[in-house]
């Protein structure tokens, strides 16, 4: 069994739309990217690169690459899922937090991991996803930003 680790954070932002694991969540604030900004999708994606050896986010997706300006995180799912199978890996389990002061996002930790889950062609039972906030504390806390942390399981296949 390998395992991996991710951790991403974005800055808030007025005038963009939060989306937390592929789903939009209505918020005053959204987070700023090159892509949708969504740091729970990056976080994952790292987590599932780095379990398998292969990289990491910033070589495979630059924020240089014009196309994938404003493109939806999902995507980084779906293709980080092709190359693992294409190394020989499954996905064993991902866990997460998201650290965010607001809003509250416990009624959406189901649909982020179907959402997750359908973009990396598992069960959604493989993936959970739990916040915290950061006390009122620091960059998170003062809602500067959203952070979020992920760790993956890959189990070699044949
Ligand atoms: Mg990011």
């Amino acid at each position: 069994m390998r395992v991996g680790i991710g951790f991403d954070l974005h800055r808030l932002g007025p005038n963009t739309p939060l989306v937390l694991g592929g789903v939009v969540i209505p918020h005053h604030l959204g987070l700023i990217g090159h892509s949708d900004g969504d740091v729970l999708c990056h976080a994952v994606t790292d987590a599932l690169l780095g379990a398998a050896g292969i990289g990491n986010i910033g070589e495979l997706f630059p924020d240089t690459d014009p196309q994938l300006k404003g493109a939806s995180s999902l995507r980084f799912l779906e293709h980080s899922a092709d190359l693992l199978r294409q190394h020989g890996y499954a996905i064993g389990n991902i866990d997460s937090n998201i650290l965010a002061e607001k809003p509250k996002l416990l009624p959406y930790f189901a649909t982020m991991a179907r959402t997750m889950a359908k973009a990396l062609s598992i069960g959604a039972d493989r993936i959970q996803v739990k916040a915290k906030t950061m006390e009122g504390l620091g960059l998170v806390g003062t809602e500067q930003a959203i952070a979020a942390q992920a760790i993956a399981t890959l189990i070699p296949l044949e």
